[in-house]
């Protein structure tokens, strides 16, 4: 992990122009781009509709909800200045296909320029900490007025050590490994729109990560393995059972100390 970036408050990113105490959209897209038109009308961002179809290719690929009425849709393009930032809140909530399937009442939107890869790593973890906690949800869903609620995301501090594993990173790299097998009998059309898809993981993820990731693909043809009843699907051997447990219900990622490879537990797997 590279050096801590400088204590911030996260309102040195956010004015209250860019918050929006209640979003007239009642339906995710809608509310993104309710969220850019603030972000352009305060010339943050130039080219609205490119970000929009951006941040939608994100939330398609998994959705940035994290659970507990809060979303934080994002994407890594260029920006006026560094980073631009928005905030809705919707009294009524918004289906975000969140993993608790709970409406979201608050969205963080975060575009960033792709020449400082790090910052939104720090953003996301310092947002992340404060939204984690359900007293300060509790008052950001009891402000009753756009002020009230701009003094209380004030009180987020961005600075932190080391990254936490907020993002669901384990079943990014599922993801991630379902693309690159499908773009091995995608055709020239296809691969390129594959193409786009693991280029946008690819930069939620770390550089250590992602290089482990290729090399496993590369010697076994896939990275990531499933544990069914405590056994590694990748080597069939058993997992430790604290590993194992831990697996079940997280996000995190465990390898392996077998073969190596990623694991994800069975439940997860979607459709
Ligand atoms: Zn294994």
């Amino acid at each position: 992990m590279a050096n801590p970036i400088a204590s911030h408050s996260f309102t040195d990113f956010l004015k209250p122009s860019q918050v929006i105490f209640e979003l007239k959209a009642a339906e995710k897209v809608r509310a993104i781009e309710e969220l850019l038109d603030v972000l352009a009308k305060d010339k943050l961002i130039k080219n609205k509709k490119l970000i929009l179809t951006r941040v939608i290719d994100r939330e398609r690929l998994e959705s940035t909800a994290i659970g507990e009425h809060v979303a934080l849709p994002h994407a890594r393009v260029d920006t006026e200045g560094d980073i631009a930032v928005a905030v809705g809140r919707s009294e009524k909530g918004i289906d975000f296909d969140a993993i608790d399937k709970k409406k979201v009442h608050l969205i963080i939107l975060v575009v960033w320029n792709p020449s400082i890869p790090g910052l939104f790593n720090h953003l996301f973890a310092g947002m992340a900490r404060f939204l984690r906690r359900a007293d300060f949800r509790k008052r950001i869903f009891e402000a009753r007025s756009r002020t009230q609620l701009f003094d209380i995301l004030s009180e987020i501090e961005l600075q932190l050590p080391q990254e936490e594993r907020i993002i669901s990173r384990a079943s990014l790299l599922s993801k991630l490994q379902d693309i690159e097998i499908r773009k091995k009998k995608a055709n020239k059309e296809q691969a390129k729109e594959l193409q786009k898809q693991t280029e946008l993981i690819r930069e939620e993820l770390d550089e250590t990560l992602l290089m482990r990731f290729d090399k496993l693909m590369q010697r076994y043809g896939f990275a990531v393995a499933e544990v069914e009843r405590g056994v590694c699907q990748g080597c069939n051997i058993n997992v430790a059972t604290q590993t194992s447990s831990a697996i079940e219900g997280s996000n995190d990622i465990y390898v392996c100390e077998n073969c190596g490879k990623f694991l994800v537990s069975t439940r997860k797997k979607k459709k």
